[in-house]
């Protein structure tokens, strides 16, 4: 089947990265703030309590996020570098070595072994590395791991999602507070569920449903929790 015929097929693979880190840090900010508010303000805190540790919670997370994700991209940009390092000093020290794997390679995915062999030696003659790099370790340029853009992104996009229940633990009247936060921050949640699975170009229903389970449970939790707490200490 020839995708040159389908001009407006469209491919999601290079946005999963970014997405991924963007969507987690929202969704962790939105469920850990509010479920620590709610658990807060079950404990039947006043309202400056309740806020303070909404910002220290925001806080805390993003940080959290932020150094979670350097530590585990960096590692991965670690391996990615020590990978290519190694596949570069194999094409120096075997060069023919190294086009016979390129040539299995292509033999194992369905092409016949002379025209493998012919597409790895040309492949080779222009950028040997590029072609191990891409068809043996399997990396692309989108998937190359970025450290700090990825800690950056996942903390910002943490606050973001901490903010929203935030605000609403700030505006809304102290008697209808819970409700009022766990209802905004399930709404965020479902959208921001239908605006990934929209862009990753996933099942819509499936994913809503997945975020809006998960926030509601960890919201209950957490209230039950603070409830059972705040009579006893
Ligand atoms: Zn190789």
């Amino acid at each position: 089947m020839s995708y040159r015929n389908l001009p407006n097929e469209h491919h999601y693979l290079h946005r999963i990265g970014w997405l991924r880190a963007t969507v987690l840090g929202a969704n962790d900010g939105i469920v850990s703030t509010a479920s620590l508010i709610i658990g807060v303000a079950a404990a039947s805190a006043g309202r400056s309590e309740i806020i303070i540790a909404g910002i220290a919670g925001l806080t805390a997370g993003a940080m959290s996020m932020a150094a979670g994700e350097f530590v585990s991209v960096s590692s991965q940009a670690d391996t990615e570098r020590a990978d290519i390092e190694t596949e570069k000093a194999a094409l120096a020290d075997f060069p023919i070595e190294e086009e016979q794997e390129l040539a299995d390679i292509y033999v194992a995915r369905g092409l016949e072994p002379d025209l493998a062999k012919q597409v790895a030696s040309q492949l080779s003659e222009k950028d040997a590395l590029g072609a191990h790099v891409r068809d043996e370790l399997g990396l692309t340029e989108a998937a190359t791991a970025q450290p700090i853009l990825a800690a950056i992104s996942s903390a910002a996009s943490f606050a973001a999602g901490a903010a929203l229940p935030l605000i609403a633990a700030w505006l809304a009247p102290m008697d209808a507070l819970n409700s009022i936060i766990a209802t905004v921050s399930l709404l965020a949640l479902a959208l921001l569920g239908l605006a990934s699975a929209t862009a990753g170009g996933a099942g819509r229903i499936r994913a809503v449903a997945r975020v809006v389970f998960w926030g509601a449970g960890a919201m209950i939790v957490t209230g039950l929790i603070g409830k059972l707490f705040g009579t006893v200490v």
